[in-house]
């Protein structure tokens, strides 16, 4: 569903993808794990046309993206929950859901606010405050929420677990084994990689732009290279 090829990308004066190879395929949960800087974030951000690519193709469902804007890729079903949430604070949370369905094209609706308020129960009860009075957990809820009204047909998701208590990490990491048991394509960048690998299937390993290692997720959490750069401290 997505190939990714010899991906380059990056910032002024900053090579943060040097040549990146990942698969996706449909129905797929795959984590992206590594340290910090390795280069997840660029390569969600330039699956999602924020970051553009220097060189190499993302050929997404058959068709080249790589020098898409972000707003065509978008509407194509691939859809981002970047880091760090993009909470719009001043607009209730029906409102920010709603924004979401503009995200849409012709593709028949999946999701609507009954649908994600079933999933996540607690933003049904505030449907109508403020964003911005919602706790870190309830902010990542309503973000995934967004996304899903966009109808997407591959959800990135870049740390969804950050800053949130494991309670909170654990409700949002069921919501997602839920939707992906319903035949969504998730990507998800994790700093957990214990909670990563634990939830997926396959899983890429970045080191410094590149992608240092693959496979499946459960030899990954008994590999003990992985477990000593990776796991030992979660
Ligand atoms: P983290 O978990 O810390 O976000 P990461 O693996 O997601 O790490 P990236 O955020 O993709 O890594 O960063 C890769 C490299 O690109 C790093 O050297 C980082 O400093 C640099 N970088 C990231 N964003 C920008 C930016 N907006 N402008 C300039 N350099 C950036």
């Amino acid at each position: 569903m997505i190939e990714i090829k010899q991906l380059k990308s990056g910032y002024r004066g900053i090579q943060a993808l040097k040549g990146v190879d990942l698969t996706v395929r449909e129905g797929e949960m795959v984590a992206i794990i590594g340290a910090n800087g390795a280069g997840k974030s660029t390569l969600l951000n330039t699956l999602s046309g924020v970051v553009r690519a220097q060189s190499g193709s993302i050929v997404f469902d058959g068709t080249e993206v790589s020098r898409m804007p972000a707003h065509t890729i978008s509407r194509l079903g691939l859809l981002h929950v970047p880091e760090g949430r993009q909470v719009l604070a001043d607009m209730t949370i029906r409102e920010n859901l709603m924004l979401g369905a503009l995200a849409r094209s012709r593709r028949a609706a999946l999701y609507d606010i009954d649908k994600v308020v079933s999933m996540f129960p607690i933003l049904g009860e505030r449907m109508d405050q403020m964003a911005g009075t919602l706790s870190g957990g309830q902010q990542q809820m309503m973000v995934i929420g967004r996304a899903l009204m966009g109808t997407p047909r591959v959800l990135l998701l870049d740390e969804p677990s950050l800053g949130l208590s494991p309670l909170i990490t654990h409700q949002v990491f069921e919501a997602l084994a839920t939707l992906h048991q319903e035949g969504l394509t998730i990507v998800i960048v994790e700093q957990n990689a214990n909670r990563a690998l634990a939830a997926t299937e396959r899983a890429y390993v970045m080191e410094r732009g590149l992608i240092a290692q693959h496979g499946n997720s459960s030899d990954l959490l008994n590999d003990p290279a992985i477990i000593e750069h990776y796991l030992g401290s979660a």
